[in-house]
């Protein structure tokens, strides 16, 4: 068993101040994928300082349990964060996060027995809730989220009649049951107050659609860091707090961000039914008599040669096809010839946050060349082609125009207001909220068929020789 070392309290006080200040430079650095690299390493850092410092400091003993513990965890999420699609992001943070999120339930739960037989204080009870309640929200509607995005169930929105009314009995229950575990301590209230919690995960989650999925994982991260800060004060431990309370602030903060990038308010979203085309839609619009331009790579490559000013708008598509390299090095063959060239990021093309600026940077695009949405909204108009490699919603002008579009109000970048339009696809199939897409079959629009990557080769093959 480690011997426990004793560091006086305000040493142990200015350790974990430093561990902080690293979460923070961590977290500031990470909003720049030019620093992104150096601060995930600072707040790996401050996380290795915060572990070992607790743990020699406190001993708190079953040390090969703990070691064992972690070993394990370490290797079953090592190969999966190494090995994980880039496409697959998304549902590997949704369950991370719910993992953390049960973490933190099951800490709170085995504080609160640990204190039973003597009387839990309300000191402890009120941050035992509260971690038990929001750690179980999180870790159900995680796991749900995750099975939405793995297709284990259908991505569209679960709705039924009397499900606000039934969401809401559920959170009174909640609360009386929250209130009964502080006034009078017992290990079945409080089981069903873990088990109700979980409903409500459950409930909060089922009725969101697939648009909305992004901001959904960003709120439930956000869910489990504070659930994680109420550990903080149940453990007595400030890091815990203070990490915790990082995390939840980041998350909420990032959920209101991504909730204005799509134009939608959070209660919106909670209440469900957004983003997702009612079955069949697109089936019926894609069997209406409509017709395509199809080009071929010369063309297409001609068309971009000799034009002075390209902007590329990349999309899931790309991440699958891991065209990113490609469509760089066009866009550099591109500006050889003396082409103006940018890249169009919209906040919530691909899968997860910030996923065309990872797959960019990765592929050594020019930081300046990366516009954000208003910034390229300004300039489609004076762009002579907007070439939309592997994106549809994030292009579809259904969001803007259409009111009873099931992704009206989510902003989108304007390329049809680019002279020409040319989307790289492999066919006529909608994007991920299933919505047909009009500007497919627009007179400006010409389509180049096939994977991203190879039809980009081919377009770089032929700019080159042109
Ligand atoms: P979309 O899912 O709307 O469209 C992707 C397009 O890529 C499809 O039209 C598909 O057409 C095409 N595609 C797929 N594979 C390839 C390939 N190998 N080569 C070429 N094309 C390919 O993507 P967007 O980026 O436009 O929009 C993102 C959507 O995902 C939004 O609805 C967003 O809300 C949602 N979302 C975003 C998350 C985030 O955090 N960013 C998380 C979860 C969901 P085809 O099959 O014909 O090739």
């Amino acid at each position: 068993m480690t011997a426990a070392i004793h560091l006086s309290a305000n040493l142990l006080t200015v350790i974990y101040l430093l561990s902080a200040v690293c979460f923070i430079l961590a977290l500031k650095a990470l909003s720049s994928p030019r620093t992104a690299r150096y601060g995930n390493l600072v707040g790996v850092a401050g996380m290795v300082v915060a572990v070992l410092v607790t743990f020699l400091v406190q001993a708190p003993g079953h040390d090969w349990l703990i070691g064992s513990a972690m070993g394990l965890g370490a290797l079953v999420a090592v190969p999966a964060a190494r090995r994980v699609p880039m496409t697959a992001m998304p549902q590997m943070v949704a369950i991370f996060n719910g993992v953390g999120g049960a973490a933190a339930a099951v800490i709170s739960v085995a504080e609160y027995l640990h204190d039973l037989p003597l009387g839990v204080p309300a000191t402890k009870g009120v941050p035992v809730v509260f971690a038990l309640v929001v750690g179980c929200v999180s870790f159900a509607g995680s796991t749900l989220a995750f099975a939405k995005l793995q297709e284990l169930m259908t991505g569209r929105p679960v709705m039924y009649p009397g499900q606000q009314v039934v969401n809401a009995i559920v959170g009174l229950s909640i609360l009386a049951l929250g209130i009964l575990v502080v006034v009078t301590p017992h290990l079945l209230v409080i089981t069903l107050l873990g088990v109700a919690a979980l409903a409500l995960g459950a409930g909060i989650v089922l009725p969101v659609g697939g648009a909305d999925t992004p901001v959904l994982i960003s709120l439930l991260n956000s869910f489990t860091g504070l659930a994680v800060a109420a550990d903080g004060f149940v453990l007595d431990n400030v890091i815990l707090v203070i990490a915790g309370t990082l995390v939840g602030a980041s998350g909420a903060l990032l959920t209101k961000m991504m909730s204005d990038a799509m134009g939608r308010s959070l209660p919106k979203i909670l209440l469900g039914g957004f983003g997702t085309a009612p079955e069949g839609t697109a089936a019926l619009t894609a069997g209406e008599e409509r017709t395509v331009r199809s080009g071929d790579a010369t063309d297409i490559a001609t068309l971009l040669a000799y034009s002075r000013k390209v902007m590329i708008v990349p999309g899931y598509g790309l991440a699958v096809a891991q065209a990113q390299h490609v469509a760089v090095e066009l866009a550099r063959a591109l500006e050889a010839r003396g082409v103006e060239v940018a890249y169009a990021i919209h906040p919530v093309a691909g899968r997860m946050p910030g996923h065309m600026n990872v797959l960019l940077a990765e592929a050594d695009a020019p930081y300046e060349e990366l516009e954000e949405m208003e910034q390229a909204n300004d300039e489609f108009p004076s762009t002579d082609v907007a070439l939309v490699v592997g994106a549809n919603d994030v292009v579809n002008p259904a969001a803007r125009d259409d009111p009873g579009s099931p992704i009206y109000g989510m902003p989108i970048l304007n390329v049809d207001s680019a002279a020409n339009v040319v989307f790289l696809k492999r066919s006529m199939r909608p994007g991920f909220s299933g919505v047909d897409n009009a500007l497919l079959y627009d007179s400006k629009t010409t389509l180049l068929f096939g994977d991203a990557k190879e039809s980009l080769t081919k377009l770089l093959a032929a700019v080159k020789s042109s």
